[in-house]
């Protein structure tokens, strides 16, 4: 296991309701690093070994996210990176696409993603996934956390033969079926809003941080990459949610060290 590069996107033109995610990557590697706690995740392992701060970058046109990413895949390095609004994820997955062809994305989630266009803005936060699907970016699309949604994108979803884990029906053990390898696209709005105020959809009935972080650790196949999206600073409280952000990147990261 080589490094995992941390690539902030410093972008929300894309968001369609507020607008400060872009704001967000420099906040989050403050509090990973913070003196407030540590750099060990949960089994032990410190993160702060494999780490590699590769900067923030400033995105004026949304294409150029594209190879801005595929530039990171150096020396057989992970990526995780941080938004962002959460159109960013097709453009990141173009550029894994080109460089490992085959792996499932698992996708969490208040929100499907799965319009056809917003606003006439068919790379809308609110369309990455259609547009994945449509590219046949990735094998399978794993979508977990749903509760807002509309019949539209139900249909969507039935077309493109998506599993949709709503939070109606949340079952974890079939959630965690998970064969291929796996990119792991994390919109901070899946969370309760009591537990991450500071996004820009507040969203009641979501997950608990223990739930996330339960589902994460419980993955058993190799994580290949990670995006954390929607983080909005100017929605947060005391730098609550940006703990939290920070507390996801430390899991996510221990996951991909411990499986290779
Ligand atoms: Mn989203
Ligand atoms: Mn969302």
């Amino acid at each position: 296991m080589n490094k995992i590069n941390l690539l902030g996107i410093q972008y929300d033109d894309k968001s369609s309701y507020l607008k400060g995610a872009r704001l967000a990557p420099p906040i989050i590697k403050e509090k990973i690093w913070s003196t407030s706690s540590n750099t060990f995740s949960e089994n032990l392992i410190d993160i702060n070994t494999y780490l590699n701060d590769v900067g923030n970058k400033e995105i004026s046109n949304y294409f150029d996210i594209e190879s801005i990413v595929a530039n990171q895949f150096n020396n057989n390095n992970k990526i995780i990176i941080l938004g962002g609004d959460h159109s960013i994820t097709y453009p990141i997955l173009k550029a894994f696409y080109k460089y490992y062809g085959s792996f499932d994305v698992l996708h969490i989630d208040a929100h499907p993603d799965l319009y056809d266009s917003l606003d006439g803005d068919k790379y809308s936060h609110a369309c990455p996934f259609t547009r994945i699907m449509e590219d046949n970016l990735i094998d399978n699309l794993i979508q977990v956390g749903i509760r807002t949604w509309t019949e539209h994108q139900r249909e969507q979803a039935n077309k493109f033969k998506i599993p949709i884990n709503d939070m109606k029906s949340i079952d974890f053990s079939e959630i965690l079926n998970i064969e291929n390898d796996v990119y792991i696209s994390l919109d901070m709005d899946v969370f309760d809003p009591a537990f991450a105020p500071g996004v820009s959809h507040h969203e009641p009935g979501g997950f608990t941080s223990r739930e996330v972080i339960t589902l994460i650790q419980n993955i058993n196949t190799r994580i290949i990459g990670a995006d954390i999206v929607e983080y909005n600073p100017e929605r947060d409280v005391q730098g609550i949610t940006a703990a939290l952000a920070a507390k996801m990147v430390k899991e996510i990261s221990s996951k991909m060290i411990e499986n290779g």
